[in-house]
């Protein structure tokens, strides 16, 4: 089933000269699928990202998210769909300082009123996933990148959300370290089915992806399904 459909997605920026950053983009993610979007600088991929995520609004086309679209939503509407349907990954983390792992982990649920033992239950489930059991009771300032990312990612998925979006997770990442972030991906891939759509410049973490979609000068220009070689791309 399709969880994702980008339906010829084009995005005109006005200004003293038009740039066309999206021109006619179409491609669908089915549910459980970990798919990566790659291309040079300036091809678009942020403007993807943003359109789907409704950042931006698309200039004609659209986008269909578990058979809604959330363009055609009210402003209250649109941010409960986004907090419901939606988890962001990004590559400068967005963790709260102020706050432990544990805590930046369970904040999507605290707005929902989750009780504290079942949401507390379920940040230790994940977290053992993840491989950062260790970490929840520090606070996010003290953990290294690599951990840093991998709370982002239980954050990001705790509630369950029906897409994932990730925007260079591994950008500011040693390889090490990145492996290990991939390798979060995965497992959470793997386990709990979440399907997930990422930027990324990086071929390591693109290995990881089941199909990578390159674009370019805002078009779709080629798509790659993974082999049995990770070393395909
Ligand atoms: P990428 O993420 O692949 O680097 P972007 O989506 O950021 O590409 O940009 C695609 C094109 O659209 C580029 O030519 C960029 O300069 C232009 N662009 C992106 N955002 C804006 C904006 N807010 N206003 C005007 N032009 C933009
Ligand atoms: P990335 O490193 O993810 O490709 P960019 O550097 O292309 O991101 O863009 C960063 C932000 O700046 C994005 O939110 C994008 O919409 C905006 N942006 C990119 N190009 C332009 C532009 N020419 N004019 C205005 N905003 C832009």
């Amino acid at each position: 089933m399709a969880v994702l459909e980008v339906k010829a997605l084009t995005k005109i920026y006005e200004g003293k000269v038009a740039t066309k950053a999206l021109d006619g983009v179409s491609f669908t993610i089915d549910e459980g699928e970990f798919v990566g979007i790659m291309g040079p600088s300036g091809s678009g991929k942020t403007t993807l990202l943003n359109v789907i995520a409704t950042i931006d609004e698309p200039t004609s086309g659209g986008v269909s998210i578990g058979g809604q679209d959330p363009h055609r939503m009210n402003r209250e509407q649109t941010a409960l769909f986004r907090r419901r349907e939606l988890g962001f990954i990004f590559q400068h983390f967005n963790l709260l300082d102020t706050l432990t792992a544990e805590e930046n982990i369970v904040l999507p649920l605290t707005l929902d009123g989750v009780p504290v033992p079942v949401m507390k239950a379920r940040a230790l489930e994940m977290a053992r996933r993840l491989g950062i059991e260790g970490v929840l009771p520090k606070y996010a300032y003290e953990l290294s990148g690599g951990q840093m990312q991998r709370t982002a990612i239980a954050r990001a998925m705790i509630h369950e959300p029906s897409l994932i979006l990730a925007d260079e997770p591994t950008g500011n990442l040693d390889s090490k370290a990145s492996r290990d972030v991939m390798e979060a991906f995965a497992a959470m891939n793997e386990s709990h089915r979440a399907t997930i759509m990422m930027v990324t410049h990086d071929a390591l973490a693109a290995s990881f992806c089941h199909r990578v979609i390159f674009i370019k000068d805002g078009k779709l220009y080629n798509e790659i399904y993974r082999g049995d070689n990770r070393q395909t791309f």
